[in-house]
């Protein structure tokens, strides 16, 4: 392993901390007595459904952009992204003063496209068909010299998302688990680097949608996986390979690769909604979802910890999903 792959440090964690104290919201952690119960052990869940953008990626967009100089900042950031990264980035760079520029497909919700905008931030359209976005992107890369904000693979977008477990161990202290939604593997890196960084005991897990379970393939076979774009309600962990930076790490530190189904995801999804009113997004639930679902062994009254990622879902959608019968 190069040097170059053992980065970040738990250190870079602490300095990502510094740059989002006052900026990003300590987001709450909450506690349900009746899912306890359920499962037979002590529970916290990291809510980022209530970060800024309504979900965790704004930590690492704004850790990334505050790292550029000034000069990168003063030429703009891109990035392509039809979900919670749009945001995040949109957000993070108005708060920084720069510009900021997102490449969507054509058919991405109306809702994201206007909340996006609505962060101040240009929307590209491009056709999912008939364009590749990398080569649309590259293209305003050399016209313009703005930088390329990546949604995963990237070592301060890494040290960024670290900071949601880094608060979590802080407020509840040790845990025996952690739980991680996991797509291309950013949040699971940063949330095992804060985990190293914080406890001696907590057994990392990432989990991700069965239909598309490219990681934990990656995981077991020690090299990376990649696959065919897979069917899932969990939009926002669809990533078809994880990333070359955030691989070793998961390798390193993290513990197993879980998945859970699209209708236990909504069986979860109803809980957050029905017993602890709040609305968490598909991917948001996997975390919780495997603890629920019976994914890993739990002792009694062991204390786990659940990143809870995002709460960005369409209404109408939402809604579907919580009449459907399951
Ligand atoms: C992006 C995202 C994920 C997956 O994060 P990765 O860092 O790509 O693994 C999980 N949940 C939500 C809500 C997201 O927006």
């Amino acid at each position: 392993m190069t040097l170059e792959s053992l980065k970040p440090t738990y250190a870079d964690v602490c300095l990502a901390s510094q740059r989002l104290a006052g900026v990003a919201h300590r987001t709450p952690v909450l506690t349900s007595q009746t899912f306890n119960d359920m499962v037979g052990a002590q529970v916290f869940f990291k809510c980022e459904q209530f970060q800024r953008g309504g979900a965790f990626k704004f930590r690492g967009a704004y850790n990334a952009i505050a790292a550029l100089t000034e000069l990168q900042r003063a030429a703009g950031v891109l990035a392509y992204s039809s979900g919670n990264h749009a945001q995040g980035v949109a957000l993070a760079a108005r708060l920084l003063g720069a510009k900021a520029t997102i490449i969507m497909p054509s058919d991405a919700p109306e809702s994201k496209v206007k909340a996006t905008r609505g962060y101040g931030a240009e929307v590209i359209h491009y056709d999912r068909a008939t364009e590749d976005r990398t080569v649309i992107a590259l293209d305003i890369q050399k016209r313009t010299g703005m930088v390329l904000v990546p949604p995963f693979d990237d070592h301060n977008i890494i040290s960024g998302q670290a900071t949601a477990a880094k608060e979590l161990f802080e407020e509840v202290g040790e845990l025996d688990a952690l739980m991680v939604c996991l797509g291309g593997g950013g949040l699971l890196a940063g949330s095992a680097l804060a985990a190293s960084g914080l406890s001696s005991t907590c057994k990392v897990y990432g989990v991700e949608p069965e239909a598309g379970n490219d990681v934990q393939q990656s995981f077991k076979s020690g090299s990376i996986v990649r696959i065919d774009p897979p069917q899932s309600i969990a939009d926002g962990a669809l990533t078809l390979a994880v990333g070359e930076k955030t691989f070793p790490i998961i390798q390193r530190l993290v513990t197993d690769i879980l998945t859970v189904t699209d209708e236990q995801l909504i069986q979860t999804m109803k809980f957050f909604a029905e017993r602890m009113n709040t609305v968490v997004e598909p991917t948001g639930c996997l975390g919780a979802a495997a603890v629920q679902h019976g994914a890993i062994k739990i002792k009694p009254n062991q204390r786990i910890g659940v990143i809870v990622s995002g709460g960005n879902v369409d209404l109408l959608t939402y809604s579907r999903y919580l009449s459907m019968p399951i």
